[in-house]
């Protein structure tokens, strides 16, 4: 059994054994153990983060919690290791003594997390041509193949493909780590997080919530990283309903009986699919034991407001034996670095729209005078459009695709190749137009 240290304090301060003019400006972070003891807490960091936006420019924190709490800078941090030790600080403040409060441990090097490389695939030249372009504009990514093709793997390289992150998102996924538990060793998450929920997980532990306190849920844990869903079809229809407003405004509301908790979730998402719920529906799917409507629904679970949303759409088949003779491709450091120059070229052509990557400019203005191609450039498009093979929002977002395209190979703008390929990585997988 705990108490708050600051429900702890106030007490004292009340019955007039602690200093209130001290204790005043101190926010008190921490659970008092029935001995006494300061016990650590979990989320410190987004609660130091609220109190420095509060005026508070001090902050008691449990010692454990010392390191993670010195990540916020402007705010003096003050360890406490029992409640004894903490009033007996206040009091001489009050007195005017000089009190050397502890310096938090200085940070170590943050781990960084395995991660799998594009050296390490075999073949699959498609399939990496479309991780570098969804890393380079930040596009969304559809997977469709048989079971074996990679696809997991595929996924996993994307996070070593993108930048480290910037300090302001490095503290706002550190802040969801926190509340976690998971910030370990107290550094800031400088690295862009994947996570890859099972499909069997409930809709609280993926979008967020819970009894009692509510919590982020592993979409916020993927907040300014990769979100993975293998076998998405297979993840609940309420599950991947509710991702749809993360995607349009990059965080989610939980809702409660009486209020709602509001928490980051401005993820990229990588989905996969079988071709069939018994995934031999490939090549000329003679083995496939599914009915047509079977196969239908399957991957219509996420067709609609999902795919629409998602800007590459890719085929990927098993690995031929040949390719498996084939030495490696390039490794995740050579592409990282094209996707660190194409990223710095959408910074400067978007930064009056306030936007930094392709995948977020709105089809207006892709399609107004500043940034529209010639005719041209885009004939393929605006036949397939003609024809009803791709709707507006779809052309737009072969648009986006082509930019990014353009982008990774130092171009000014995209010439025909480049959206004759976007076309290709937008309509591949034959689900959405
Ligand atoms: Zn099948």
């Amino acid at each position: 059994m705990t108490l708050p240290l600051g429900i702890a304090i106030a007490v004292l301060v009340a019955a007039e054994k602690a200093p209130a003019r001290v204790v005043d400006e101190i926010v008190h972070l921490g659970e008092l153990g029935l001995d006494g003891s300061v016990r650590p807490v979990t989320g410190v960091l987004p609660l130091v983060l609220a109190a420095r936006r509060a005026g508070y420019e001090k902050v008691v924190v449990p010692v454990e919690n010392m390191r993670e709490a010195a990540l916020v800078s402007g705010v003096q941090v003050i360890g406490a290791s029992s409640l004894a030790q903490i009033v007996g600080r206040h009091l001489a403040v009050e007195k005017g003594t000089d009190v050397e409060d502890a310096t938090p441990p200085p940070e170590v090097a943050a781990l960084t997390p395995r991660q799998r490389d594009l050296a390490e695939v075999v073949g699959q030249p498609e399939a990496r041509l479309a991780l570098e372009v969804a890393a380079a504009g930040g596009h969304h990514l559809f997977m469709v193949g048989p079971p074996g093709a990679g696809k997991t793997m595929l996924a996993e390289c994307l996070p070593g493909l993108l930048p480290d992150l910037p300090d302001e998102q490095a503290l706002e996924v550190s802040a969801v780590h926190s509340v976690l538990g998971l910030l370990a060793g107290g550094h800031l998450v400088r690295r862009p997080p994947f996570v890859a929920p099972h499909h069997g997980a409930s809709p609280a532990a993926i979008i967020g919530g819970g009894s009692g306190m509510v919590r982020p849920g592993l979409i916020s844990q993927a907040h300014a990283g990769v979100l993975f869903l293998d076998e998405s079809p297979e993840f609940s229809a309420r599950v991947l309903q509710s991702l749809r407003q993360p995607l349009e405004s990059g965080e989610v509301v939980v809702a409660r009986q009486r209020s709602a908790a509001r928490f980051p979730a401005r993820f990229q998402l990588v989905l996969a699919a079988n071709p069939c719920p018994c995934g031999k529906a490939h090549g000329k799917g003679l083995d496939c034991s599914c009915s047509p409507r079977a196969r239908r629904d399957y991957l219509g679970k996420l067709a609609g407001p999902l795919l629409d949303r998602v800007d590459l759409q890719l085929r990927v088949s098993a690995v031929t034996r040949p390719a498996l003779a084939e030495a490696g491709g390039e490794s995740s450091a050579v592409v990282a670095a094209r996707v660190a120059t194409a990223r710095k070229a959408q910074r400067v052509r978007l930064a009056d729209l306030g936007l930094h990557l392709n995948a977020h400019v709105p089809g207006p203005a892709l399609r107004g005078t500043r940034m529209r191609l010639s005719k041209a450039v885009t004939g393929d498009l605006d036949r397939a459009l003609d024809r009803g093979m791709l709707t507006l929002r779809g052309y737009d977002r072969v648009l986006r695709i082509a930019w990014s395209v353009a982008d990774l190979r130092g171009g000014d703008s995209p010439g025909r190749d480049d959206v004759g390929l976007a076309l290709g990585l937008r309509t591949q997988a034959g689900v959405a137009a």
